[in-house]
This record gives C-alpha cells, structure tokens and sequence, in this order.
C-alpha cells in the first residue's frame, strides 16, 4: 500500500473494495461536469447512472496506483536454474494518460535468473499492476524491465509490448491496426546481441519481424 495516497484521511469517500483509494464520488462529479459541458442533460434516465459507472471503472483501471509491486516478488525463491524464462503473449490493457483512452495488446516478459526465479503468474502480475495506472507505452515498458532486473537481480530483462491505442484508432490520425511496439532490454540482453536475437526469435519466430 503506498503511504503517499492524497485520500487516506478520507476514508468514507473512497471505495471499500480491495486496496481502491480513490475518491469515487469526485470522479463521479466530474463526469457529471463533463456531460453538462457538452451540454448534455447528466439526469436524462440513460446516463443518470454513468458517472457511478464511469467512476467504478476507474477504481478499477487504475487500481495499480494504490498497489504494491514488492508484494508480487515475495514468494520468489533461490533456483539454480540460469536459462532464460520467457512468457509471451501476455494480454495488456492499459490507459493512456495523454486522452484517458485505453490500449490493448500483448507483453512478452523474458529475464536470465541469476539465482532467483519467480512464479511465471507474478510477471503477469507486474504487467498488470504497472498497466493499471495512466500511462504511456514507452514508460510502461521501462518500468516492468527495470522493476523485475531490480527487484530479481537478474542477468538479463527483456521487455516487449505491442498494442493499438484508441487514441490512434477513433481520434486524430484514425489508424485503426495500427500497432505501436516497444522495447526494453536490460543487462545480457541490452548487451549481447545473441541473447537479444534469441529473445526476439522465440517471440516472434524471426527476430527480423519488427527489428
Ligand atoms: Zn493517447
């Protein structure tokens, strides 16, 4: 649980549910905002109930912002083990911070253990967590690459995401399949081209796909 949440005082205002602290019904007095600005009637019967939904979802969507990601690694455990353990196809859901729309694809999570491994599930804890909260690709990536290198003090992380954003495919240059790849490479991977082609071979078949 992070210390520094800006609503601890205000403990009947937020949601109950897991580790949620954010301010529901200041969420819900915004959307009503946004709906008498587009001039829009907040009490017509069909979006009478939407800030309450809206609101929910964001507890929801940004419930990794009140999560603690050293709690994911706790249960990892000393392994002589010093392949490379990939996971691919992890399915992401994310929001970007620069529209509030979401994107959606696939993590690839790969790390060299330098005798410590962790259960396959808890990297796709760290995705999830570190995607639910506003983001940016870039920086998403950066920040699951570096937490597992820190926190597993591994040999090597590669991270890849791909995704489609809706603020590329319903607004702006409306390019719908359009996707945006990005990568992260930490330690081996960053600096052994072989165990950087290795990890990109066994994600997309040919490391000649997208690099
Ligand atoms: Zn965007």
């Amino acid at each position: 649980m992070s210390a520094d949440c800006p609503h601890n005082d205000d403990l009947d205002s937020v949601a109950a549910q897991g580790n949620h602290l954010i301010d529901l019904p200041r969420i819900e007095r915004a959307v009503r905002e946004i709906f008498l600005a587009l001039g829009e009637d907040p009490d017509r019967e069909g979006i009478r109930k939407t800030p309450e939904r809206v609101a929910r979802m964001y507890a929801e969507v940004f419930e990794g912002l009140y999560q603690d990601p050293d709690e994911v690694f706790k249960t990892s455990f000393e392994e002589k083990y010093n392949e490379m353990v990939l996971l691919k196809d992890i399915p992401m859901h994310s929001m970007c911070e620069h529209h509030l729309l979401p994107f959606t694809g696939l993590a690839h999570v790969a790390y060299i253990p330098n005798g410590r491994v962790a259960g396959l599930s808890k990297l796709a804890r760290v995705v999830d967590l570190f995607a639910r909260r506003p983001q940016v690709q870039e920086r998403l990536t950066e920040q699951i690459a570096d937490f597992i290198q820190s926190r597993l003090d591994t040999k090597g992380v590669a991270v890849v995401i791909e995704a489609t954003h809706s603020c590329m495919t319903i607004r702006g240059v409306k390019k719908p399949g359009a996707r945006m790849v990005t990568s992260a490479m930490r330690g081996f991977f960053l600096a052994d081209h072989r165990s950087r082609h290795e990890v990109l071979s066994l994600i997309y078949g040919s490391a000649n796909s997208y690099f």
